[in-house]
């Protein structure tokens, strides 16, 4: 699975449309403090199915929304959409008809995130599943965050032990489980 596309209108300081393209091989973001890229992984990390705001540096989820600047009034909603090239066939079975994922999550203020597969409505879980299994094998995709190296060395054995079962891939397994036993 690749991410090809990243859409985003109205998250935090992306308030016009904007669209990147992720062309294989190395891509930098580079630009000066406090221009958003931080920003951009957030997004990329919040379409993905965080359900942290902490972990968005907001106080609560409806922050991620454009709150306004110098002559822009606030919006009330925003939306990432990423692109994902399936043609390698890794996402779940119930995905896994097409060769183009199109991953979406909307916010509005006061109604929480909705999330849409290739224009089908599905859970936040179905969408954390797709890329807790994504994330197993060697070639597959992580993310470090900005000061996570140092989280992760000052962590207690029982987070730093997330971390390694994430990267052993049986993170997915674990949430499997708990929804299975919430049933
Ligand atoms: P650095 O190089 O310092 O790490 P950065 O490029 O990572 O900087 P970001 O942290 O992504 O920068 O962007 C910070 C900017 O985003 C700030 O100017 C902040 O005001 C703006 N911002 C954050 N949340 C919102 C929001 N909800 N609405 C509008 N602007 C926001
Ligand atoms: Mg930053």
């Amino acid at each position: 699975m690749k991410l090809t596309r990243l859409r985003i209108v109205g998250f935090k300081s992306f308030v016009d449309p904007s669209e990147i393209h992720i062309d294989p091989g190395l891509t930098g973001i580079v630009g000066p403090n406090g221009c958003g890229k931080s920003n951009l992984l957030e997004s990329l990390r919040w379409v993905m199915g965080e359900a942290s705001h902490k972990s968005m540096r907001a106080s609560s989820m409806d922050d991620v929304i454009f709150s306004g600047s110098a002559g822009r009034p606030a919006r009330n909603s925003a939306e990432v959409s990423l692109v994902i090239d399936n043609s390698d066939r890794r996402a779940p079975a119930q995905f896994n008809d097409a060769d183009i994922l199109e991953v979406s999550r909307r916010i509005e203020r006061e109604t929480g995130s909705v999330y849409k597969i290739n224009g089908r409505e599905v859970r936040a879980r179905d969408v954390q599943l797709l890329f807790a299994d994504a994330s197993t094998g060697a070639h597959s995709a992580a993310m470090v965050r900005q000061g996570e190296i140092g989280e992760l060395i000052a962590a207690k054995p029982r987070d730093r032990r997330r971390v390694l079962e994430e990267a052993a891939g049986i993170a997915g397994l674990h949430s499997r489980r708990h929804e299975a036993e919430l049933r």
